[in-house]
């Protein structure tokens, strides 16, 4: 069984989409097996997104990501990663298809309601530093 971990962003908090979100991973086949409420401080957000760091918008996802608290959650299943992130979508909520979670409920690139792992590899070191 293979895991993956999922951030409910401020914009899924803030506008009540949580129990849909895990809905449609719960619907998939998909087991949650670990969550917690928590704030992301600015070392956490270096560490998580160290591939944007040198970006201008940079900023921009720090202050949204600690603007309120998030969920973080560990989901199980055959070929987690690479399912989760189907059922999310790209990046760019305008560019994401109907029927993805980013394609219905997400608003831009920035406000694009959860992040999850890229692949297994991704997965295993997120959630050593998500659940310590
Ligand atoms: P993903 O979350 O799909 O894995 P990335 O790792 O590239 O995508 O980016 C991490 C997060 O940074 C995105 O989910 C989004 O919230 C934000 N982001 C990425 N690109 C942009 C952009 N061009 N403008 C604003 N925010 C962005």
């Amino acid at each position: 069984m293979e895991k993956s971990l999922i951030i409910l962003k401020p914009d899924c908090m803030q506008r009540k989409l949580v129990g849909q979100v895990i809905s449609r991973l719960e619907n998939a086949g998909l087991k949650p097996i670990a969550c917690k409420i928590m704030d992301l401080d600015d070392d956490l957000l270096r560490e998580h997104y160290a591939h944007l760091a040198h970006l201008p918008f940079f900023p921009e996802i720090v202050e949204f990501m600690s603007s309120t608290p998030v969920m973080v959650m560990i989901f199980e299943g055959e070929n987690a990663a690479e399912r989760v992130r189907n059922i999310l979508g790209p990046t760019d909520s305008q560019k994401a298809p109907a029927g993805t979670i980013r394609g219905d409920f997400g608003l831009d690139k920035m406000r694009n309601i959860a992040h999850a792992s890229d692949s297994k590899d991704s997965a295993e070191k997120e959630i050593a530093r998500f659940f310590k």
